[in-house]
């Protein structure tokens, strides 16, 4: 079997060092096992440089960086734990969102010193993990991981990175006008800001809904930008029959694990590039560690997107007043903890997101469904500039 370990010398090889493979690679070095990853680009994080993202911390009652800890990961990136922010409506109505525990805890991603990547790839290298960058690997020869991101635009978030005096902080709009069936961010940590529209349709009209975010933010918060950057990236969400390809374990994005109410990938990538290092080490069954782990999330998940994806301004407004007053990590863990009820909208919700999918039959590794032949298409596009 491919993906299996035949001898303690032999190395394993991990394609893309992103959080997935970056947290494989941890683990099987961790377990002595000699690693080497693949990085298409030059430098760790490169579709993110610079760009502030959320490890999200409401999915479980347990903090996220103490699951962390106890997979083995460090936590040595520079982060801002985020308590309190301020959510507005269509209507310019602001409403405070607090917690007690932390909501979320902001980081910085890309190859920077203190982001997220740079930290997983010094303790890798720490390690002894080889990293091989500007090494494109498309077939796994022996056992090895396949973390190399998303494969297709389930959702888009597009706006800029920026220089601010502005205080730290995190902002959101609930307005399709501006992110249809997602959500308008803001988010500041030491100096550094990105502004983006998240959406879940009318990709078409990109341009049009990151100017009136900007627009937005400038109005409501008084939004300063110095040295804007366009940035924008993809995100794919799927929940995969197997997440094994050719008997190689796939993990993170490219698995299509992904919160797909709002696109929180982060944690997912690295518990199931952990889930699937530890697959071959120990010989278990990768698909089961997943399923078990990941799999009551990411139906609810489903459900919760499939519900949002229902709602008008008026149906943000709602939710946004009905959340007045009480604490926003307790609610949003109650949103995603499996219930009846989420077990019975399950078959309808699977259904109706699915459906924007292009083929959700495929995992993508080896194949030439029009999916793939579409992304192969759009990579090339890319890498011609
Ligand atoms: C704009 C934006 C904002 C986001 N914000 C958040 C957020 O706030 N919180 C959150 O939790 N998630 C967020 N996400 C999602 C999150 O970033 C991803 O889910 C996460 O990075 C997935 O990690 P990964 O390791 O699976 O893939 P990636 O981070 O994409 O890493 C894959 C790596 O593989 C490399 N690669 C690709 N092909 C090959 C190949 N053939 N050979 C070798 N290397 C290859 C790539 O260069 C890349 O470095 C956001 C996504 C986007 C687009």
């Amino acid at each position: 079997m491919p993906g299996k370990l035949n001898s303690l010398n032999e190395p394993i090889q991990i394609a893309g060092a992103g959080p997935a493979g970056l947290a494989a690679a941890i683990t099987m070095a961790r377990a002595g096992r000699q690693v080497v990853v693949h990085e298409a680009h030059a430098e760790v994080g490169y579709r993110f440089r610079r760009d502030l993202q959320g490890l999200e911390n409401w999915t479980t009652e347990q903090d996220v960086l103490l699951t962390l800890e106890q997979l083995g990961i460090t936590t040595g990136f520079e982060f801002l734990s985020c308590r309190q922010g301020t959510v507005f409506d269509a209507w310019d109505q602001a409403y405070p969102v607090h917690s007690k525990e932390p909501l979320f805890y902001m980081i910085e991603r890309g190859p920077n010193s203190g982001s997220l990547d740079s930290a997983l790839l010094s303790q890798a290298l720490d390690l002894g993990v080889e990293v091989r960058f500007n090494s494109r690997l498309n077939k796994l020869q022996g056992p090895g991981i396949l973390a190399i991101g998303p494969k297709a635009a389930d959702a888009i978030a597009v706006g800029y990175h920026f220089d601010t005096p502005e205080a730290n902080g995190f902002w959101a709009i609930c307005d399709h006008r501006l992110a249809p069936q997602g959500y308008a961010y803001l988010l500041i940590m030491n100096g550094k800001g990105t502004v983006k529209s998240c959406m879940f349709t009318g990709f078409k009209q990109e341009k049009q809904y990151v100017e009136r975010t900007v627009a937005a933010f400038k109005r409501l918060v008084g939004l300063q930008m110095h040295n804007p950057q366009p940035h924008g990236g993809v995100g794919n969400f799927r929940m995969p029959a197997t997440a094994l390809s050719g008997g190689h374990p796939v993990v993170g994005e490219f698995a299509g694990f992904q919160d797909t109410l709002w696109g929180f990938g982060i944690r997912h990538a690295i518990q199931s590039g952990v889930f699937a290092a530890r697959s071959l080490l120990e010989e278990k069954d990768y698909d089961i560690m997943w399923q078990q782990a990941l799999a009551p999330l990411m139906k609810t998940a489903i459900v919760n997107r499939a519900l949002y994806d229902l709602l008008s301004n008026r149906g943000y407004r709602w939710c946004l007043r009905r959340q007045e007053g009480r604490d926003a990590r307790d609610l949003l863990h109650s949103q995603y903890r499996p219930s009846l009820i989420k077990r019975l909208l399950s078959p309808w919700a699977r259904a109706r997101v699915r459906s924007q999918r292009r083929d959700q039959s495929c995992n993508h590794v080896d194949c030439s469904c029009v999916w793939c032949r579409r992304c192969r298409a759009d990579a090339a596009e890319s890498a011609a500039g």
